[in-house]
């Protein structure tokens, strides 16, 4: 038996097969080969595979987000035989005795070189296509999974560590845990774990050999423990500790239809943080009131190009229409730092966290965020949307993206398309400046979310994505929490609601202080929304409210 140790992210005991997380090559051998026609009949069984998983995932897709989100997947399938481009790769086979990775990697970048030259949009943006299809085709070639898992059973997931993108794309059924050698807890991949309600550990290191693979692997997501083939006792004992939380959560599971309110009455709305329309089925089994934070950028991650505006009005209306009149609140694009997408082209930065994203790349693109917007406003005549816009500075950028917000609807109006008049605009307090603005920035929105996740990493100046920096990185820093009090306050002498979306709002450390400050809405990951109603409902805020407003406020030298 070996135990190593990481940082647990995401609580659960799990048990399975280790898996380690395969990546396509980006380099790939060239050679002759001698048998040609065996080469060709590799190649055609290479397509044949790729349009099969196409065919599964325009499925999948059109469960999740309807038609238009499968058309994509099923253009790529007639990419796949499309005529000109399998004679192109049978005369690199057949005639000039190439091995199929070279040809068809070789064929792919030709095509794409030759779509993108053209005068036609709709042709332009084919380029990505037929890249994508011959990087699946050639994928299957090497023997390399497109998604990352190729096991019938589920595994327990290891890996460098996860990309967003590449975590949106895993097959989600396959995957019992995560371990990552790098990581944080307040990256994407530890976000996306705790949605899924699934154990994970980060930082574990060089810990994990290559022999593990295959080998018996117990994760414990709560203690960060992780033990490869565990003898007897081991496994009983941490088979225990499933069982265990498995009764907790069932204790947990009375709460549901309870109200979120203190002894003392006070309430407060609990709702749920998702990034695509299919996490709705765990808000609603985990009773979350409300979504109060879709993270609509996961869509864009989850497309090889711009997903058009039905694409996005399906994803927006589905998740709107499978909440009931519940509020949804969806935050625009938030792409940049962590979140990058090829197809964005965006410029390499040297502080990506500093640079361009969010809001400031929707103001700079207008036509990207007009599209989004569109969506939204179409999506709102099918359930209770609100809209915020993510990595607010300044008052005037709020200005500019409600103005485009108008024209949107003006436009939506002239065309005849209904939408609700009852869209409320909001935005999320995750920069010190918006923080300190907060009195001006409370009279032009409907509301705030405090994206205490962003908030801490440049309040304290520590890279939410570096699990280095230890003690530097105090999330229960006074300077994050007077700051918290300080919008909560500025939000409510406007009349306005104030939320906290980052993970902060689970901490249950915190809730009594939450509480006392008078946070309206706390929006946490699915499975995290019964264990906080359990502590709200056992906090009596007067009776903590004095001494911990005042050992906040204190000039005390402590921290
Ligand atoms: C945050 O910054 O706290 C937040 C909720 O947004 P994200 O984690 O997606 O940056
Ligand atoms: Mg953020």
């Amino acid at each position: 038996m070996i135990s190593i140790q990481g940082k647990g992210v995401s609580t659960g005991v799990a048990a399975g097969p280790l898996y380690f997380y395969q990546r396509v090559k980006s380099t790939i051998r060239r050679f002759e080969v001698t048998d040609r026609e065996a080469e060709w009949a590799r190649f055609k069984a290479a397509q044949a595979k790729a349009i099969d998983q196409l065919g599964e995932l325009a499925e999948k897709a059109r469960a999740e987000a309807g038609d238009e989100a499968a058309l994509l997947f099923e253009t790529h399938q007639m990419m796949c035989e499309d005529l000109d481009y399998e004679e192109a790769i049978e005369a690199g086979i057949k005639e000039e005795g190439r091995n199929a990775e070279a040809v068809v990697t070789d064929t792919g970048a030709q095509f794409a070189e030759m779509f993108a030259a053209m005068d036609d949009s709709y042709m332009q943006a084919r380029a990505a296509d037929v890249k994508d299809v011959s990087g699946r085709i050639v994928g299957i070639l090497l023997g390399v999974v497109q998604g990352g898992i190729d096991s019938e059973v589920p595994v327990i997931l290891a890996a460098d560590d996860l990309a967003p993108s590449e975590t949106v794309q895993l097959d989600k059924s396959k995957i019992l845990g995560f371990i990552t050698e790098g990581g944080s807890g307040s990256s994407h991949t530890a976000i996306l774990a705790r949605t899924m309600g699934i154990p994970a550990i980060i930082g574990i290191g060089d810990q994990l050999k290559a022999e593990f693979e295959g080998r018996d692997v117990i994760v414990d997501g709560g203690t960060g423990n992780v033990v490869i083939d565990p003898d007897e006792p081991t496994r009983d004992r941490l088979m225990a500790k499933r069982a265990e939380l498995i009764k907790r959560q069932e204790l947990l599971n009375q709460l549901k239809g309870l109200p979120n309110v203190s002894k003392d009455g006070q309430q407060v709305r609990i709702y749920c943080n998702i990034g695509n329309p299919e996490d709705v089925h765990s808000v609603l089994a985990n009773d979350g009131g409300g979504i109060g934070l879709f993270r609509s950028e996961f869509l864009y991650l989850n497309c090889d190009d711009y997903p058009s505006e039905d694409y996005q009005f399906e994803a927006y209306k589905k998740v709107l229409a499978d909440m009931e009149g519940k509020e949804v609140v969806i935050r625009t694009l938030d792409i940049g730092a962590d979140k990058m997408i090829e197809y964005f082209k965006l410029p390499k930065e040297e502080n990506p966290a500093l640079g361009n994203r969010a809001l400031r790349i929707c103001l700079n693109r207008p036509e990207i965020f007009k599209t989004q917007l569109r969506a939204l406003y179409r999506a709102s005549a099918y359930g209770r949307l609100s809209i915020m816009f993510p990595m607010v500075t300044s008052v005037w950028e709020v200005k500019e993206a409600k103005k485009m917000c108008e024209l949107v609807k003006k436009e939506l109006k002239a065309e005849g398309i209904p939408y609700s008049d009852e869209v409320d605009v909001g935005i999320m307090i995750e920069t010190p400046a918006a923080a300190i603005i907060s009195d001006r920035l409370a009279k032009i929105v409907d509301f705030f979310s405090i994206g205490t996740n962003d908030l801490t990493q440049y309040t304290l100046a520590c890279d939410r994505q570096n699990n280095d920096l230890g003690r530097f990185f105090n999330a229960h820093h006074p300077a994050v929490l007077r700051l918290i009090k300080m919008v909560a306050a500025n939000a409510h002498k406007e009349g306005i609601w104030c939320g906290i979306c980052g993970e902060l709002g689970a901490d249950l450390e915190l809730t009594e202080t939450f509480l006392s400050i008078g946070v309206d809405e706390l929006s946490v990951s699915p499975r995290a929304v019964l264990p906080l109603r359990q502590k709200v409902r056992e906090t009596n805020v007067a009776a903590v409210k004095p001494k911990l407003v005042a050992d906040l406020m204190s000039d005390e030298v402590t921290l």
